[in-house]
Order: structure tokens, then C-alpha cells, then sequence
């Protein structure tokens, strides 16, 4: 049995999954929330059985003790499952880190170097790997970054038009996003439809609370929608995503608002929640449906954005062989794929309105038979991922 333990660490919450190699199989997972806040929640599953509990948890230490009380008392026990490495999700490594790393002292400190280009994840990422190297001191811990899929982009892809000498000083550049999903996501595509990855151009749509998307040009990340931190692009839950940065200024001039009030706008207080009220695309249809005139504009503006990005990267791929959706709102909501994607015949772009209301577990197709793009849903799932190229950078097979 190979064994990989795989943690996200965030800044108020730790989620683990404890995975099987040889067939990929989740043996534990676990999330534990409001880290630093009065009452903690704590939830580990472990096939169909849950246990829940709510407890003080002061930081991320406090946290990997509870992970491995949990794994004490409700198993698997540590000590049979015997992980070989520890997989950390580590949002940005700038254009220092290109793939997944063996963690020491000094990856430590270039991550901690980051911290000003995430200052949302890195830090929390970085306690988690902290914690995690304190508890299982005996073995290697791998860093995956979600950035790393998009250090293939262009210079010109990437850079934005700033006064180039102050974009160089600040490390200002597109780092993108969701890269350890993109990957997933694109590489599960070419198996589905049997294809070689390095020959398929792919538009991923990562549509989750955050949303991304990518064009993945032969297994390439050749653009994406995020940009130096994860606020650009597509109207997201919260996020504004994509704005004429002169609304901050008119904002700072006129109303008063200061850095801290816009990353609360721009980041917490916008997106679809801003516009609607919620940032649950499930209410947010509903709702239209029903004729609520707000949450109607609210979807239409989130659609306009998206489509916007799709054009874009059916020209950046000269044509696209598949649309990949997923995330929360990506693989579930029929609505926004239906509106995503209309009119798009005379690009070779065809839904197939029955198979895309047909609710299935795993990748499926929702295209037409005769849709030059073959369209599919692909859960995505980040921790295997993470697990995949975790174990990969250590050199330890799969199956032993
Ligand atoms: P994620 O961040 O990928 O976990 O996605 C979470 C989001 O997915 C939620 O905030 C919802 O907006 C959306 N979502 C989840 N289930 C559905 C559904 N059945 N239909 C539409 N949207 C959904």
C-alpha cells in the first residue's frame, strides 16, 4: 500500500484526505474550520461514517493535532496507513516554482518570500506545511502550486502593459490560478475521449465560488482568467473579478475608501453576492427563474463575462477540440452552461439540451453528436491531483 496524506491549509480552515495509491481511493478526509475563532468545527469522514464535534482549535498546530486525534480515535490508524509523503496545496510560487517540490528550509523560505503576492494563501499555506513537517518529521512533504501549471504562458500573455520597470521591481506579472484542477481537468478530458493530451486544445472552466478559466493548448496552460492573485477575471461568488482599475480611485477619491474597504469590496462584498444578494448560483437561478429582476441581471452580467472568456480562448487555441466545465457551479448548474454556450453553432460549439440536464456521477459528454467541440463535464478533484504529483516528485511508485 502506498499512502500519500494530502492538506490544504487556508487561512481559517485545514482539509486533509488521507489516499490509497494503487486505485486512488480516499481512505480518510477530514475539515476542520474557524480556526482561531471561539468555536471550531471539526469533520472527519471515513467511508460512510461521519463524526462531527465542535471545539476551541487556536491555530494551525492546534489544528494538525486534531487531524491526528481524529485519525486516532475514528481511523485509519497512522500507524497501519503510514503515509510516505505529505502533499501541500500551496497557492502561489511565483516564477520561482514551475512543479511540485520536495519542502526544506529553503522552500520554506521562498514561499514565505511570496507571501506578499498571496498575502490571503501563502501565509496559511505555509502554517500548514509548518505544522504538518513538526508531526510527520520522518517524512518528504511536497508542495503543489496552483500557479505552477501557468508558468508555460507567454511573456505576452502575462505581462500586463504597467510601466515595466515597476512590474518587474513588484514581481507584477499573471500568475493564475486553479493550475493543479486545469491539469486535472484537461489530462481527464484526453483519456475520456481517448486522445493524446499533448494534441488536444482544451478550454478548461473551473466555475466554482472562485472561478477561472484556462485554454490548455496540448497540455500547456497558454492563458488563464486569474491574474497575480485570484481577483481578475470571471464575476465570481464575491469577487468582481475583471474592473477598470479607476473605480478605485474614483472610490478612494470620491467616497473615501481606503485599500482596506476596496480588497473588502472588490474581494468579499461583490460578484454575484454583490449583485443578487447571494453568491449560491442554485438560489441565484431559482430566483430569475421566478422573475426576480436583480438575480435575472446578476446571471446575465456572470454569463456575459464568461462568454467573453470563452471567445477569447477559441481564438488563442484557432478553434478548441473540447469545452471542460467544472467545479460547483460547472458540473451542477444546467442553467449556466445552457446560457454559457448559446449561439455558439456557427463556431462548431453544440449543447445538447437533454444530456445537458442529465445528472450523472463522473465525466460525461453534453454535447451533440455533431458538435465539431465535444463538451463535457469533469468533476474535478485537486486532492488526487496533488496526491499524484506529490508521490511523482519523490520517485516512490504507486504500487508497492
Ligand atoms: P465550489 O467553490 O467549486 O465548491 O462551488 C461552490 C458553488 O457551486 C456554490 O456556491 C454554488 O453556487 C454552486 N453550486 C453547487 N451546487 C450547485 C447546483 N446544484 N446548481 C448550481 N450551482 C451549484
Amino acid at each position: 500500500m502506498t499512502v500519500v496524506l494530502v492538506v490544504n491549509s487556508g487561512s481559517s480552515s485545514l482539509k486533509y484526505q488521507l489516499i490509497e495509491m494503487s486505485d486512488e481511493r480516499v481512505l480518510a478526509s477530514g475539515l476542520i474550520e474557524r480556526i482561531g475563532e471561539a468555536s471550531g468545527v471539526v469533520t472527519h469522514k471515513r467511508g460512510d461514517e461521519r463524526a462531527e464535534r465542535e471545539l476551541e482549535i487556536g491555530d494551525h498546530d492546534a489544528a494538525f493535532d486534531i487531524m491526528m486525534q481524529n485519525f486516532a480515535e475514528h481511523g485509519p490508524s497512522m500507524d497501519d496507513a503510514k503515509p510516505v509523503v505529505v502533499g501541500h496545496r500551496i497557492v502561489q510560487g511565483g516564477r520561482r516554482f514551475y512543479g511540485p517540490t520536495i519542502i526544506d528550509e529553503k522552500v520554506e523560505m521562498d514561499i514565505e518570500e511570496l507571501i506578499p503576492l498571496a498575502p490571503l494563501h501563502n501565509g496559511p499555506n505555509l502554517a500548514g506545511v509548518r505544522a504538518a513537517r513538526r508531526v510527520f518529521a520522518n517524512i518528504p512533504h511536497v508542495a503543489v502550486f496552483d500557479t505552477a501549471f501557468h508558468t508555460t504562458l507567454s511573456d505576452a500573455a502575462s505581462y500586463y502593459a504597467l510601466n515595466r520597470e515597476v512590474a518587474d521591481k513588484y514581481r507584477v506579472r499573471k500568475y493564475g490560478a486553479h493550475g493543479t484542477s486545469h491539469k486535472y481537468v484537461s489530462e481527464a478530458a484526453a483519456e475520456f475521449l481517448d486522445r493524446p493530451y499533448d494534441e488536444l486544445r482544451t478550454v478548461v472552466l473551473h466555475i466554482g465560488n472562485g472561478a477561472s478559466a484556462c485554454a490548455v493548448d496540448g497540455g500547456k496552460s497558454i492563458d488563464t482568467s486569474m491574474g497575480m492573485t485570484p481577483l481578475e477575471g470571471l464575476v465570481m461568488g464575491t469577487r468582481t473579478g475583471d474592473i477598470d482599475p479607476a473605480v478605485l480611485f474614483h472610490l478612494h477619491r470620491k467616497a473615501g475608501y481606503s485599500v482596506d474597504d476596496l480588497d473588502r469590496l472588490l474581494n468579499k462584498q461583490s460578484g454575484l453576492l454583490g449583485l443578487t444578494g447571494t453568491n449560491d448560483v442554485r438560489d441565484v437561478t431559482a430566483r430569475a427563474a421566478a422573475g426576480d429582476e436583480a438575480a435575472e441581471l446578476g446571471l446575465e452580467i456572470y454569463v456575459h463575462r464568461l462568454r467573453h472568456y470563452i471567445g477569447s480562448y477559441l481564438v488563442a487555441l484557432q478553434g478548441a477540440d473540447v469545452i471542460a466545465w467544472c467545479g460547483g457551479v460547472g458540473e451542477n448548474s444546467v442553467e449556466v452552461r445552457k446560457r454559457a454556450l448559446a449561439g455558439m453553432e456557427w463556431l462548431g460549439v453544440e449543447l445538447d439540451a437533454e444530456r445537458n440536464e442529465a445528472r450523472r456521477d463522473g465525466i460525461r459528454e453534453i454535447s451533440t453528436d455533431s458538435s465539431r467541440v465535444r463538451i463535457l463535464v469533469v468533476p474535478t478533484n485537486e486532492e488526487i491531483e496533488i496526491a499524484r504529483q506529490s508521490l511523482e516528485a519523490t520517485g516512490v511508485p504507486a504500487a508497492q
